[in-house]
């Protein structure tokens, strides 16, 4: 039995009688790449934020490695080891790209900062270092001094990335992570996130270009009208009438 770093039991979410998401069940195994799919308001995004504290569900209950995370505040669950980004990307406009990814490090590791003036000064650099060398790896060398504000939609999202990736995380949780972007800024994204599977991060990803989806995902959930309606590898997806139905008038799966 492969082992289960997030399960999401019975989840159930409404907006004004809306269901958004109904019976919601989903298990995620260490080290999978797991792909949410589904068509435009099936409910993904409200999936993600119902995981990281942002939505309490009706319902149901999340739980990471043993920690059951509803109920819990955001920054808590991201204690935890759970980072996101989201499907409208979320940075300091009035700082600069290096700046943005020194912050959610920092959050992380206050207390060593509060220990004495060295290691708040090494510790700044070792940082900073640390800082760069993730915003090389999202493809923003060069950029170190820009203004967040002043940055593209999809340099934005790769910066986003970068800010999660410095944490460190266990789980991370991307909303479209490639929504626009040019062809060649995903194939550089479906790439790096390639390369995070390889260090063995478990991801979730919630995303409508189905390129990027074959190109990463281990196992595959389809969410339509707010349930979970096909679960399986890419080429059981592939097949199923199920999925093929619920896409119908959107585009090829
Ligand atoms: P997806 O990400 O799959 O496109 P969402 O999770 O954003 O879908 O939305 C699912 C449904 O819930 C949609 O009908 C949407 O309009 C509705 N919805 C999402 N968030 C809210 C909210 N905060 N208030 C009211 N309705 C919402
Ligand atoms: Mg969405």
């Amino acid at each position: 039995m492969e082992n289960v770093v997030l399960h999401v039991d019975d989840v159930h979410k409404s907006f004004a009688g809306l269901h958004a998401l109904s019976d919601v069940d989903l298990d995620v195994r260490e080290g999978e790449t797991h792909a949410i799919i589904g068509p435009n308001g099936a409910g993904k995004s409200t999936l993600l934020n119902v995981c990281v504290g942002r939505l309490k569900p009706d319902r149901g209950a999340v739980v990471f490695d043993g920690d059951v995370l509803t109920g819990k505040q955001p920054h808590e669950i991201s204690q935890l080891g759970v980072a996101r980004v989201f499907q409208t990307p979320e940075v300091f406009p009035d700082l600069s790209v290096l700046e943005n990814v020194m912050i959610p490090a920092l959050s992380h590791r206050d207390g060593a900062f509060k220990l004495n003036a060295y290691y708040r000064i090494s510790g700044e650099k070792v940082l900073r270092q640390e800082a760069e060398s993730t915003l090389e790896d999202v493809g923003l060398a060069g950029q170190f001094q820009d203004l967040a504000s002043a940055m593209s939609r999809g340099d934005k999202r790769r910066l986003e990335l970068a800010m999660c990736l410095i944490q460190k995380p266990r789980l991370l949780l991307l909303d479209e992570p490639t929504a626009g972007m040019a062809r060649h800024d995903t194939n550089a994204t479906i790439d790096l996130l390639k390369k995070i599977k390889a260090g063995g991060m478990t991801k979730v990803i919630i995303e409508h270009d189905m390129h990027v989806v074959f190109s990463l995902a281990d196992r595959i959930s389809v969410l339509a009208g707010g349930r979970i309606i096909a679960q399986g590898t890419p080429e059981e997806i592939k097949e199923n009438p199920k999925v093929k139905e619920a896409y119908l008038g959107e585009e090829q799966v």
